[in-house]
């Protein structure tokens, strides 16, 4: 049997007055995903357990099949994990965003998605005049890199409050900064950052072309090694992840799964979409499972743009999902689960936990039809999965 797993990351949304009271979902065309919810079977799952933050983190978790309240140790160690850094005892690993303040407000959390080439150099510098035993940066993808602390009080360091800066945009930073014992290094950090970024070159160049300038590093997510046991132990299959986001990777590379490298995939609107089928399917010849994640909804959703949102779904939908289903002959045995890792509403511009729709698709799957596949017809069905690592048990283990 082979699994093909794809996540439109952020892709539910809530209905829009300018798209006549539909969600971008509902809007877009989606032949291929209603053809899998037609013959195959849907509802609502919880990826999100109670209690945690909406995030990329805990939704990729908890849908691999990891529990997120036993395995999540922080957002940035997983970020390290695909960068190859090992935390060593007494270290945390802290997520650091470039972004954009205007009025002390949190204008934008990717500085106008910097490209890598330019937030390396920045990184450089900041190494150069912050880095010294226990503290070094590391260069990440366009807005995200990694910061490594080590300190014998690391228990304390763990419990500082930060706040994500999509969470927070529009808002005055000045109620958000890191909060709690320890939060004074972050702090130190951020101001500091803030006077060297000031009168880069690479700040005045995009404040000439009109472009967000990278103002401050924000830092949040910080936490230790995470320890996960193989997906090859707990499924008893090999695979594999195309992703072009490094915390996806970084969770992939930490159960043990391979990390295929897909030319001309960007995390964002332009990405390689058909690539991403087509290395899918050439993987499937030497893996059992393939997980394909797709940043773009989620980028849409966190801009604000539903027209962004509608393009990125039929893009998945047609070059992704289209191409699979053209490759394969129904009868195959081969399985299809898709599914947003949680929502990232056009409206609200940050991830909510509320439940999503996810459709199933395949071999020894009992069809339980619905014309389209969307919000409303998922909730129609009802929740069918209180937990993500369920659905992927299921999904895996159902019928075999
Ligand atoms: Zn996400």
């Amino acid at each position: 049997m082979k699994y093909i797993v794809i996540i439109p990351d952020g892709m539910a949304d809530y209905p829009l007055e300018e798209l006549n009271g539909r969600t971008p979902l509902q809007a877009a065309r989606t032949t291929n995903m209603d053809y899998l919810a037609q013959n195959g079977f849907s509802g609502l799952v919880q990826t999100i357990p109670s209690g945690m933050k909406p995030g990329s983190d805990i939704g990729n978790m908890a849908i691999l099949g990891y529990d997120p309240k036993k395995y999540h140790t922080g957002r940035a160690p997983l970020e390290a994990a695909n960068q190859n850094i090992l935390l060593k005892e007494n270290e945390i690993a802290v997520r650091c965003n470039f972004v954009t303040i205007d009025h002390n407000e949190m204008s934008d959390y990717s500085a106008g998605h910097i490209s890598t080439k330019e937030a390396d150099i920045l990184i450089k510098e900041l190494n150069e005049q912050l880095g010294c035993d226990t503290i070094k940066f590391y260069t990440g993808k366009s807005y995200r890199h990694i910061l490594v602390i080590k300190d014998e009080n690391i228990e304390q360091l763990i419990k500082v409050q930060t706040a994500a800066p999509h969470d927070i945009l529009g808002k005055d930073i000045n109620h958000f900064l890191p909060k709690g014992k320890g939060s004074e290094l972050f702090l130190e950090i951020m101001n500091k950052s803030k006077e060297i970024l000031q009168n880069h070159t690479i700040n005045q160049v995009r404040i000439d072309l009109k472009e967000n300038p990278a103002d401050m590093l924000w830092l949040w997510g910080q936490g230790t090694n995470p320890s996960l046991p193989a997906f090859k132990e707990k499924f008893g299959i090999s695979g594999c992840i195309i992703s072009a986001v490094d915390l996806i990777n970084g969770i992939g590379r930490l159960a043990g799964l391979d990390i295929i490298d897909v030319p001309g995939i960007t995390g964002y609107y332009d990405t390689n979409y058909l690539g991403k089928a087509e290395y899918a399917i050439k993987s499937l010849k030497k893996h059992d499972f393939v997980y394909i994640h797709v940043e773009a909804p989620d980028e849409a959703g966190h801009n604000g743009d539903a027209r962004a949102k509608i393009a990125a779904i039929e893009n998945i939908d047609r070059e992704i999902l289209g191409t699979i289903l053209n490759h394969y002959d129904k009868h195959d045995d081969l399985r299809i689960l898709l599914l947003p890792d949680h929502p990232t509403p056009v409206k609200l511009r940050t991830h909510t936990d509320d439940p999503v729709g996810f459709v199933l698709y395949g071999k020894g799957i009992q069809p339980d039809p619905t014309e389209k596949f969307n919000e409303a017809t998922s909730k129609e069905k009802g929740l069918k999965f209180k937990s993500a690592d369920e659905l992927m048990n299921y999904f895996i283990t159902k019928n075999q």
